[in-house]
């Protein structure tokens, strides 16, 4: 019941700095309740960084935090001294609907044996037997029995199936993220309308070996902000929203500098900023104090160092932009 990523870009963390930064995120998510929890970051052990990122490392357990700390501990897979330049670890507390307490049902969930693709969820996918059946009919096994499972597999095919190699993670999140309103709605058109929103509610961060050090979030219902760290003063204190259903919505980076069709530059110089992604600001406010709450149906991405907003169109209504909150520090 509790999200919280992590991402360094250009500020070098040992991989024990990493897991400690993830552990203590979710000790402050705590209070939200769970059974289980679990963690994933890039699984290579080399001192050429580059290769570390090829393959991504689980480690999950039933329990309290503690529980999961002490396996971190006593695991050998992984090197906890290795360092990392740039690394997205994602980490969460699951309160199981679907699913007993178990190593296996804990998140993140992945799309396959290799984790090609591993995601964290917090909510209810209410018809995810629908969609489970139909990746099974295309041949991909599930391991676990959540509802959650079905998402790491859903980006998978939408993976195998792309159109383009040029297709950004971001893009692929936004489309799972459709697939699962679309899938919601269905069942949310015959129940009492209160009940609805809270069955079809989510929040998602996504990891991929195929995106190294990119981390993508997205919300409905479910909460979700991003804390952003960096020395230098950040250049906005608005994130503009990228829409990108059509041409005459692609316009405004506002006061920010563009870098392609669908990104804006933020933080602008940066070379150095950390990011993290939590259901609750008390979790990021040890390491910043420089918050964004998302809103339903945003796609939030980090890549090359970026943060950008996404959403697939514009409705009536819409503020263009997301505030960069200064949170009171106690
Ligand atoms: N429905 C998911 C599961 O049972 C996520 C639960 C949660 O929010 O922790 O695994």
């Amino acid at each position: 019941c509790g999200i919280f990523a992590y991402l360094n870009y250009h500020v070098p963390r040992s991989r024990r700095e990493i897991l400690e930064v993830l552990i203590k995120g979710l000790r402050r998510l705590e209070y939200r309740g769970y059974d289980s929890a679990g963690v994933g970051i890039d699984g290579g052990n080399s001192k050429e960084p580059e290769s570390n990122s090829k393959s991504i490392h689980l480690i999950k357990q039933t329990g309290k935090v503690q529980a999961l700390d002490e396996e971190i501990h006593r695991q050998q897979d992984v090197d906890l001294e290795v360092e990392f330049d740039v690394h997205l670890g994602i980490a969460h507390t699951r309160w199981a609907t679907h699913g007993v307490p178990s190593p296996v049902n804990s998140h993140p969930q992945r799309s396959d044996k290799s984790n090609e693709f591993i995601v964290i969820h917090n909510g209810i996918i209410t018809n995810y037997k629908d969609l489970k059946k139909f990746l099974e009919s295309k041949g991909y096994e599930f391991e676990s029995e959540t509802d959650t499972e079905t998402i790491a597999k859903l980006v998978k095919y939408m993976y195998d199936n792309r159109e383009s190699d040029d297709i950004t993670f971001a893009t692929l999140v936004e489309q799972v993220t459709q697939q699962l309103v679309n899938a919601s709605r269905v069942v949310v058109a015959t129940g009492d309308a209160s009940m609805q929103q809270e069955e079809g509610a989510f929040a998602l961060v996504f990891k991929s070996v195929h995106f190294p050090g990119e981390a993508v979030g997205s919300r409905r219902g479910g909460p979700l902000l991003i804390g952003v760290r960096s020395d230098h003063r950040l250049s906005t204190d608005h994130i503009p929203i990228l829409y990108r259903s059509s041409g005459k919505d692609k316009k405004s980076c506002n006061t920010l500098p563009r870098m392609d069709e669908d990104t804006c530059l933020f933080p602008v110089d940066e070379k150095a900023v950390e990011y993290y992604f939590a259901s609750d600001a008390s979790a990021v406010i040890e390491h910043t104090n420089r918050v964004i709450f998302l809103e339903d149906d945003d796609i939030a991405a980090v890549s090359s160092g970026r943060l950008s907003i996404h959403r697939i169109k514009r409705t009536a209504g819409d503020h263009p932009a997301r505030a960069i909150q200064t949170l009171q520090m106690e």
